[in-house]
């Protein structure tokens, strides 16, 4: 730390981001990444629109939003785009979170949650999930807090139904209940039909795992304008271009291109399906995902050994040392072949395992 770095910020832990290592090629499995490239059209688009760098990019994201309005059936007015589905969080915990409205999220969840708040200098507290990593909507109901769920949740890939979420929102009239859906077009449903009725519901989305654009970097918000335009408010106050103009058009161009959308999806759900099968018959246990990874444990392995003995093989996962989640990993959902990798590297593990154990 530099001596001009602000004492706000000086006990700040930054975010560890999933690693992105360079020593060699890895079988990466640690990010939820999509392994498809971006939609053609939205690969097209993006070129386009790379002739024109010279020109800022369009602050309002016209074309974009316009797109996004017809797809999710809501006003233009109703939706803001950002720079990822993290800075729409961060621009939630900034927007609607303060000493008169703390946060609150589980206690396993999406692990930027607490770093945003921190940042933001929110007070925020967490609820723990039950033993077998589901939520109880009920902790939320009538919290009087801003609420923050990962709706799938993530790193367990648990979905709570839209009927708990809609209790929860209409529980807690008096702050914003967010529901972070960067994984729900992998087999959850959508909670934005509910946006007309409450006007304290946000629901964010990416563009990063379903829509193949991670290092597009675009994200969005759908909620009552009120929100949104709060949300843009600060949005222009921190990065008026925040999105840049061959991000924009690949996303418009993802959004065109449906037929690859649920391609893709449809490609992640059935290889996830397989994949939970193959890892079922090793031995492992694993919550049901309806996202884009699996969360898996196996009796024979601590979690963080398993990750080191895969990293070893060349394939990352992605493990938390933290108490709860210490026996277990997650796993992206990648091409059948990287499954299939995934899968053969675990059956030699566990024959070496029951070789060290003497079991042959
Ligand atoms: N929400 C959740 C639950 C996530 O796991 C992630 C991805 N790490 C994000 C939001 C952020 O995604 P992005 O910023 O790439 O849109």
């Amino acid at each position: 730390m530099s001596r001009f770095f602000s004492e706000k910020h000086a006990a700040l832990t930054a975010y560890t981001p999933g690693e992105q290592p360079r020593d060699r090629r890895y079988i990466k499995l640690n990010t939820n990444e999509s392994p498809f490239p971006p939609s053609p059209l939205a690969q097209r688009m993006a070129r386009q629109a790379a002739g024109e760098l010279n020109l800022y990019s369009d602050p309002e994201c016209a074309p974009l939003v316009r797109t996004a309005a017809d797809r999710f059936g809501v006003e233009p007015d109703e939706i803001i785009f950002t720079n990822g589905s993290d800075d729409i969080l961060n621009f939630a915990f900034m927007a609607f979170c303060d000493a008169a409205h703390p946060a609150v999220f589980p206690d396993v969840t999406y692990g930027l949650y607490p770093v945003l708040a921190r940042l933001n200098g929110v007070p925020f507290g967490t609820i723990p999930l039950r033993g077998d990593f589901t939520i109880r909507a009920e902790d939320y109901c009538g919290v009087n807090r801003t609420v923050f769920i990962a709706n799938p949740n993530a790193p367990t890939g648990i979905f709570l139904p839209v009927r708990d979420i809609e209790h929860i929102v209409a529980s807690n009239p008096d702050n914003v209940v967010v529901v972070d859906e960067a994984y729900v077009d992998f087999g959850g449903e959508s909670c934005v039909g509910l946006i007309g009725k409450y006007p304290n519901l946000l629901v964010t989305r990416t563009f990063s795992k379903s829509r193949s654009l991670a290092g597009g970097r675009l994200g969005f918000g759908l909620g009552n304008r009120e929100l949104i335009r709060d949300l843009n408010t600060l949005r222009y106050s921190a990065n008026p271009y925040c999105i840049n103009s061959m991000t924009m058009m690949a996303g418009v161009g993802a959004l065109l291109d449906d037929d690859y959308f649920r391609f893709c999806c449809g490609q992640i759900i059935d290889i996830r399906r397989e994949a939970s099968e193959a890892l079922k018959r090793l031995g492992f246990e694993l919550t049901d995902s309806s996202a884009n990874f699996l969360f898996v444990r196996h009796p024979l392995f601590g979690g963080l050994e398993l990750y080191r003995l895969l990293r070893e093989k060349g394939i990352l996962v992605r493990h938390f040392e933290t108490p709860r989640l210490r026996d277990d990993n997650c796993v992206t959902v990648c091409s059948g072949d990287d499954m299939r990798a995934l899968t053969d590297a675990l059956a030699a593990l566990l024959e070496e395992k029951a070789h060290e154990t003497g079991d042959n």
